[in-house]
């Protein structure tokens, strides 16, 4: 029966049979990601109860924004799930780059250095560093970068950190998730090791992590391992694909206020900034995240068995353990990373007759392909894949709004790929 609906949408009866055979043998790590949506969910709820949020809180503020109690509100039951002193969450962080770019900003002055001590950041940084030349970034102020490479199996290099580390070193940016590269996720637990390391050499060093695509995987967050700031997208795991747009950032009392008084003006900081309409979504996609990102993470594991299996390279692998939703699949062409794009475009609830292309996409050096159908624009906590096109031609898949989605959206690429004739 269900078979033959999914023939109906292009999913041939092999195909279909062999992601049953694969699912038969997930049961457990499915259970394992059950309970720890569980966990989160109700550190959630817990967090919206302590915090009194009510029925107001669910409108907005126009003009200047004064007295936004559902903002302000908002604001502290993300300090709360984060187990920081205080948070900023706004529609006007446009998206992760932005408040990104937003924490190094308002955290750093002329004369100071940040590391990273876990390699090339993601390639959107490399423009508000200035490691490609751009206009207003980082070097253009006179912030200076140093970066330490991981050493094989993404191993940290601590007698390069400690070398590294030096007068005018001010913060480190610790990246959670691998990004465009195909080194290992760190766990919560790996980055707490880190940030220790480095207090140790330094104390008053503000460490950073870029949270993106991490939340809600595990039970606890980086800020509980000794980070001042994390940093992420509401078009990601936090915003449970209800939030239109948005970032937050979390962290010490003065590291948020460094960030409000950039965000807005000096003076002003976190006083102003008018939700409009839009608080409802980022409450009710905040309290959906933890299910969300979890049927996010059954897709990830479930293409990482269906696509090993079938002889790719895939990271993580089939049974590693899983620190963010993403899964990088290795083609080692162009062809396979398109036909992945195009099955997963097909799968889509919205534009799922267009067919993706490369693009010369602004910020990245390659041209890249996408491909989303989303009810939100470029949200990638939605059912999505993209990569760019170059060598090792990996294809980065992430998403799904509900684990059945995501299920359909892969058996779809991988139907793709075998019509190319890639898999024998
Ligand atoms: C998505 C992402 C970013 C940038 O976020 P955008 O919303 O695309 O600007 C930064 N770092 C990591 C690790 C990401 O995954």
């Amino acid at each position: 029966m269900l078979s033959k609906v999914y023939e109906s949408l292009g999913i041939s009866p092999q195909v279909y049979e062999k992601g049953e055979k694969i699912l038969s043998s997930l049961e457990k790590r499915f259970k394992e990601i059950d309970e720890i949506a569980e966990y989160n969910q109700l550190k959630v709820l817990k967090a919206m109860q302590e915090c009194k949020v009510s029925e107001a809180c669910l409108l907005g503020t126009t003009g200047y924004g004064y007295n936004d109690l559902g903002r302000d509100t908002l604001e502290e039951v993300y300090a709360r799930i984060f187990g920081t002193e205080d948070a900023l969450v706004r529609p006007q962080i446009t998206c992760g780059t932005h408040a990104l770019s937003l924490a190094l900003f308002s955290n750093l002055r002329p004369g100071d250095e940040l590391l990273s001590p876990v390699g090339k950041p993601y390639d959107t940084l490399e423009e508000v560093i200035g490691i490609r030349k751009s206009k207003g970034s980082l070097a253009e102020y006179g912030i200076s970068y140093r970066q330490v490479d991981l050493l094989e199996e993404g191993r940290f290099d601590y007698q390069g950190i400690e070398n590294a580390i030096n007068e005018k070193t001010k913060m480190i940016t610790i990246q959670r998730s691998k990004g465009y590269q195909t080194r290992p996720t760190f766990s919560v637990s790996q980055i707490g090791e880190l940030i220790s390391f480095v207090k140790k050499i330094k104390p008053d060093v503000i460490c950073m992590v870029d949270n993106c695509y991490g939340e809600f995987v595990e039970k606890t967050e980086p800020s509980q391992v000794g980070a001042d700031l994390v940093v992420g997208s509401l078009i990601k795991n936090p915003g449970g694909g209800l939030a239109p747009i948005g970032g937050y950032l979390a962290g010490t009392k003065e590291a948020i206020e460094n960030a409000a008084y950039r965000l807005t003006s000096p003076g002003l900081g976190k006083e102003v900034g008018a939700s409009l309409g839009i608080l409802s979504s980022f409450y009710q996609g905040l309290f959906l995240a933890p299910t969300v990102t979890a049927g996010a993470l059954k897709g990830a594991i479930f293409a990482a068995n269906l696509f090993e299996q079938a002889g790719f390279k895939v990271v993580p692998n089939s049974t590693e353990s899983r620190h963010d939703i993403i899964q990088a699949v290795t083609f080692g062409c162009a062809e396979g990373v398109i036909a992945f794009c195009e099955g997963i475009q097909k799968a889509a609830p919205v534009d799922s007759f267009v067919i993706p292309e490369p693009w010369d996409m602004p910020g990245y050096d390659s041209q890249v392909i996408m491909a989303a159908g989303a009810f939100v624009s470029g949200s990638s906590i939605e059912l999505s894949a993209d990569g760019p096109i170059k060598p090792p031609y990996t294809v980065y898949f992430q998403g799904g709004l509900t684990w059945n989605h995501a299920k359909f959206g892969i058996l779809s690429a991988y139907q793709q790929v075998k019509n190319t004739g890639l898999m024998v």
